[in-house]
């Protein structure tokens, strides 16, 4: 089944069906519209994989009782992909044309064309803009554990945040670290019970509560040496010697190539007409994070990944009836 518009381009650079990113929406996008013979391809960009691959064990995806490793599940769902026909490059969409069919992409590498486009950036983790955080990022302030975790061995750590990241690293950085602080904002964490649980009964683990840090302090050669604190409640300012700081407050959607140029909300996540994947572009398709502040997890990226396939392949199908 051929596209009536398919014989006006460049074979190697038109595809019907381009999908931008590889975490678990992209993948399963792929894996749908390649099963529907629409020989996707995938610009996995420059987290090939996406949040997943920075992630250790995965304990609540069905079908692995005993949990996955993030970036094997990742390798998984790419080689599945690609058992049926899906082309997969590493190169990230720079520049793109919504105005008319077929949308036009440009990467560092070369220029793409699509009928249909499946928009799967994913999200980011947000840092906060203190003095010191980037100066001192990689030398000492991490946003990822499990990418820096190795070279805290028997140092002092702080962890940044109250929900599920936050206690999921910080528990991650016990294992190399002799003792992991959580600094959070407030006295009551958002983290669900269980991570909850688990932090508290780790006894590597202590706690700041109602607390901010306002400023990271250290050097690039001697990396980071301390945090200054503000209590919110007593409004008392403090300084924490700590040796190294990892963020986890949440996520910040990929989707500034599409500022202007698909309907979004106000911090950026893509807009579709639930329940389809629809977006304000007929023929422009979102899936996973970028759409989702609420969810945010493998399982229900992948389901909207799916929908956003099959979403495609109908308008698609339309579009030649
Ligand atoms: P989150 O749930 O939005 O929590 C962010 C935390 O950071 C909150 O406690 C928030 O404080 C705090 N925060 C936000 N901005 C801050 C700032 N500027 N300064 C200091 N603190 C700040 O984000 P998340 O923990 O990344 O989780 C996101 C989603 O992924 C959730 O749905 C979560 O369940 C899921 N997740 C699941 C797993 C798992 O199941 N294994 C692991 C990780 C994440 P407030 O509480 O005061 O707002």
């Amino acid at each position: 089944m051929s596209s009536p518009e398919q014989g006006k381009h460049n074979v190697d650079n038109y595809h019907r069906v381009i999908i931008l990113g590889s975490g678990p929406a992209g993948l399963t996008a792929a894996l749908y519209a390649a099963r529907a013979d629409l020989a996707p391809l995938v610009l996995e960009g420059s987290q090939p994989g996406g949040q997943l691959t920075i992630t250790t064990d995965v304990e609540n995806f069905p079908g692995f009782p005993e949990g996955i490793l993030g970036p094997e599940l990742m390798d998984r769902m790419r080689e599945q992909a690609r058992r049926f026909g899906t082309k997969v490059k590493f190169e990230r969409a720079v520049e793109i044309d919504l105005e008319k069919r077929p949308f036009t992409l440009r990467t560092d590498e070369d220029t793409y064309r699509c009928d249909a486009l499946i928009v799967s950036t994913g999200a980011t983790a947000k840092l906060s803009g203190i003095p010191g955080e980037a100066e001192l990022m990689g030398y000492g302030v991490s946003a990822c554990a499990t990418c820096d975790g190795f070279f805290f061995r028997d140092k002092e750590i702080v962890v940044i945040g109250g929900g599920d990241s936050a206690m999921e690293e910080a528990t991650y950085l016990t294992k190399f670290a002799s003792k992991v602080t959580i600094v959070h904002r407030r006295r009551d964490l958002r983290a669900s019970k269980i991570m909850q649980d688990r932090a508290f009964a780790n006894p590597k683990i202590a706690w700041i509560w109602d607390t901010v840090v306002t400023e990271i302090v250290g050097t690039r050669e001697g990396g980071v040496t301390g945090v200054k604190l503000h209590n919110k409640r007593t409004e008392l300012e403090s300084f924490y010697p700590t040796q190294g700081v990892f963020y986890a407050i949440g996520h910040q959607p990929n989707t500034d190539l599409f500022r202007g140029k698909l309907e979004m909300n106000d911090v950026g996540y893509i807009l579709v007409q639930e329940p389809t994947t629809r977006t304000s572009v007929p023929g422009v398709f979102a899936a996973g994070d970028a759409t989702d502040p609420i969810y945010r997890q493998a399982i229900t990226s992948a389901g909207s990944g799916c929908r956003a396939a099959i979403d495609a392949e109908r308008w698609l199908q339309e579009l030649q009836d």
